[in-house]
């Protein structure tokens, strides 16, 4: 047991350091460790988190950490080569294989995969399946597979790929190689399809929380939907953003509309030509173009990471559906906005394009469109409502992100009364009409079929007389979200739930408010009043400390690196790096490694520009550089611990070899040669030596004048720290000499190596 637990907290440690390194991320995300446990481990795992939740590193930094190459197996061209480019950004061995690259290049990648160059191949499934591809790694060490976007396995899921199915032969041909799935799909069918259909031996299921609290989920009634979808864009100037429409046409319509108006837009849908629409999603990939409107159709190869704001002009057809789409906003784990706008001609519309499935298919389109409508009429907290729906429960309301908690609706003042008015209409309607008509007889409205029906003599009839009919809609509505009330068939017809009778005889309360209602679209102006009502009330967190003209600046750096490599601007750097450099303004290269988001590799390809531009700025405008205070933490010990050598403990038993020629004081040149070692290894041995001995005795091995200008330093900068010695010597001096002085000097302090 402790073994494990010693071996656990091992590769733990192993893998803080690669996410570190590699990617200048301090913590993991919730689950992250666990599933990258797991492939150390070689246990199949099955890892479902929503999208932007942060799979990829699962794999990514697991695989840096064992021997041989993880296969990936992606599902989209486009998706492969970005996931690559953000790799290769990195300083990971990464590469693909798909029908983009020309005949070199394929013998290129090849040549690497043997020559176990790559830590990472990222494939399609045909491709992988392919005879002639599976013969040529047999002999390939591989580490492990991870299949991305798990889910195109399942016919049940949103994106069945035939192709994935060819998958299931994995485990026959390489039984001895583990299998990790990862996907966003939330649904239990799906998720036990894709273990049968990759036949995972005892596979680690981790499922991560379904809510993005960095999310603000807002629903509105459409209502001259140009206008809403304008003052909606507008609170975010030149920020990332998707519109999805249901139709072309809607999409044709809008993207011409807000092309007319001067919007940075492009349009995309299934309907466009190759070249056209291929040029759309580039175009916002790069942030050449802000906006983008599109049909569903787009998105699924896109991992762009700074999207600031998703909105959907019209109903999605499930809310699977919308967890996906809206989940595209936000990836970098900043705030980001999703708004719905909805009316009753969605359903229509969607109907008509469900007409061409069979009987069962429609059914189930349709009841899944149902509660989307219910979603949308809800007064639960959105992010609660939506976790609700893939069976996970939140502890509280959001309380802020969302249009429910910052509307503060006011409940009504007698909610059983109210409910059992309602209720006991439907029932004596006999069971068989919708909302509309169960609200018409409610107020009181002498329409032809209520006469024909004679419900004007119902003892229910006008009892909410008071109400205007919309508000009895709504509440209609709410009792249908809390399960007193159904809604069935082609009309909606309202039947009352086993909970609906409780309600009737009075031992359950609904929970009815006021609000949500149409008559908000009766008001000529009704931008006015809700636009203060629905801004976020403060400015967010995140940009808590970043100097926001700066943060501009730094945008144009990175889009100068991404054009120069033709690669996305977000593969360069996130905007939460972006954020945490014009919160921190680094002054130097090594002040820049601090930042969230910087690796090594990133630190050596764009530091330089990247702090020239934040000294710049600083020095025109007197915008303090340097700052370092707490929301972004500081590399946590442990990376200064290895830095600084004080984390070694015992000599290791090369070094120990050597300590009799130290105790001889034989010169460093004569030690190298006697044990076959290069000299800084020797100086390696001797900062064990002397850590070991305690001894600050330097004399024959390190020039003096060195040793002063080491100590020198140690005096300005501290010895906690190698780095800034280094640098503050002008890196005249080596990393070597400067680790052996300050064991020296540590020793000369009394301090022993393990008392830091
Ligand atoms: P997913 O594939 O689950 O949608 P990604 O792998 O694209 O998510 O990750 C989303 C974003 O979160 C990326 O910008 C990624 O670099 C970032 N990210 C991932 N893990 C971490 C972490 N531990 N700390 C900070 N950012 C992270
Ligand atoms: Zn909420």
């Amino acid at each position: 047991m402790a073994a494990t637990h010693l071996k656990e907290d091992e590769q733990t440690r192993t893998l803080r350091e690669v996410l570190q390194r590699d990617w200048g991320y301090t913590e993991f995300r919730p689950l992250q460790r666990e599933a990258m446990l797991a492939c150390l481990r070689q246990r199949d795992s099955l890892v479902v988190m929503p999208t932007g939740g942060g799979k990829s590193i699962c794999y990514q930094a697991p695989a840096l950490c064992v021997p041989g190459t993880a296969i990936v197996v992606s599902p989209l061209i486009s998706l492969m080569k970005d996931q690559v480019d953000a790799a290769c950004t990195s300083g990971i061995a990464a590469a693909l294989l798909n029908s983009s690259l020309t005949g070199p290049e394929k013998t290129q990648v090849m040549r690497r995969l043997r020559a176990g160059e790559l830590k990472l191949l990222y494939v399609a499934p045909e491709r992988l399946m392919a005879p002639q591809f599976l013969e040529t790694i047999a002999d390939v060490p591989i580490s492990f597979f991870a299949i991305d976007e798990a889910h195109c396995v399942s016919q049940w899921g949103h994106d069945f790929r035939p192709h994935y199915r060819m998958l299931s032969e994995l485990r026959d041909r390489f039984p001895d190689v583990a299998v990790h799935a990862f996907t966003a799909t939330a649904t239990d069918r799906v998720r036990g399809d894709i273990c049968d259909q990759l036949q995972l031996r005892d596979p680690e299921v981790l499922v991560g929380s379904f809510d993005r609290p960095n999310l603000q989920y807002r629903v509105e009634r459409k209502d001259r939907l140009l206008g809403q979808i304008q003052r909606f864009i507008d609170r975010h100037p030149g920020e990332s953003g998707v519109i999805y429409c249901v139709t072309r046409k809607e999409v044709e319509r809008v993207a011409a509309a807000l092309a007319s108006l001067n919007y940075s837009v492009a349009p995309y849908h299934a309907g466009m030509d190759d070249g056209a629409r291929q040029k759309s999603q580039e175009d916002f990939i790069q942030d050449r173009v802000s906006i983008i409107v599109a049909t569903v159709a787009f998105g699924m190869g896109i991992d762009k990471s700074n999207v600031r704001y998703v909105i959907h002009a019209g109903m999605p057809q499930s809310i699977e559906h919308y967890q996906q789409e809206s989940g595209r906003a936000g990836r970098d784990g900043l705030e980001a906005e999703c708004c719905l706008f909805w009316g009753g001609d969605d359903l229509m519309t969607w109907k008509r394009i469900h007409e061409a499935q069979p009987p069962d298919l429609r059914q189930a389109s349709l009841d899944a469109l149902k509660r989307v409508q219910t979603y949308c009429e809800g007064t639960f907290c959105r992010h609660r409502a939506l976790v609700r729906f893939f069976g996970q429960e939140l502890e509280e309301d959001c309380g802020k992100n969302c249009d429910i908690c910052q509307a503060e609706l006011q409940p009504v003042t007698e909610p059983l009364v109210l409910g059992q008015k309602i209720l006991s209409s439907v029932h004596r309607q006999e069971q068989r009409f919708g909302p509309e008509y169960t609200a018409k007889v409610l107020v009181g409205a002498r329409g032809k079929r209520i006469l024909e029906n004679g419900h004007d003599r119902l003892s229910t009839f006008g009892l909410l007389r008071s109400e205007p009919k919309e508000a009895v809609v709504s509440w209609i509505a709410q009792l249908v979200e809390q399960g007193f009330l159904l809604k069935e068939g082609e009309f909606d017809v309202l039947r009352i739930t086993a909970e609906g009778r409780r309600l009737l005889k009075g031992e359950v309360i609904p929970r009815l408010v006021v609000g949500n209602l149409a008559s908000d679209n009766d008001d000529p102006e009704p931008s006015a009043g809700r636009e203060r009502r629905r801004s976020p009330a403060t400015s967010p967190e995140s940009w808590a400390g970043v100097d926001r003209d700066l943060f501009e600046r730094l945008r144009e750096v990175r889009a100068r690196f991404a054009a120069e490599r033709s690669v996305p601007a977000f593969t360069i750097f996130s905007d939460s790096a972006l954020r945490d450099m014009a919160r921190q303004r680094p002054s130097s290269v090594d002040r820049f490694l601090l930042v969230s988001g910087v690796g090594r590799k990133k630190q050596e390809d764009f530091g330089a520009a990247f702090v020239s531009e934040i000294v710049g700025y600083c020095s025109e405008t007197g915008v303090g550089v340097d700052v370092s205070d707490e929301p972004t933490p500081l590399r946590p010990a442990s990376r200064v611990d290895s830095e600084s050598g004080s984390a070694r403990k015992a000599p290791t038993s090369n070094a120990l070899q050597a300590f009799p020629f130290f105790d001889q004081r034989l010169p460093l040149a004569e030690i190298a040669s006697k044990l076959g070692r290069v000299q800084s290894t020797v100086l390696d041995y001797l900062e064990q030596y002397l850590a070991f001995k305690n001894s600050s005795d330097l004399s024959p091995w390190v020039d003096e004048a060195d040793v002063v200008r080491v100590r020198g330093a140690i005096e300005v900068v501290g010895l906690a720290r190698l780095k800034p010695i280094f640098l503050h010597l002008e890196e005249q001096v080596s990393y070597n000499v400067i680790r052996v002085v300050i064991a020296a000097e540590r020793a000369r302090l009394g301090e022993t190596a393990d008392s830091q």
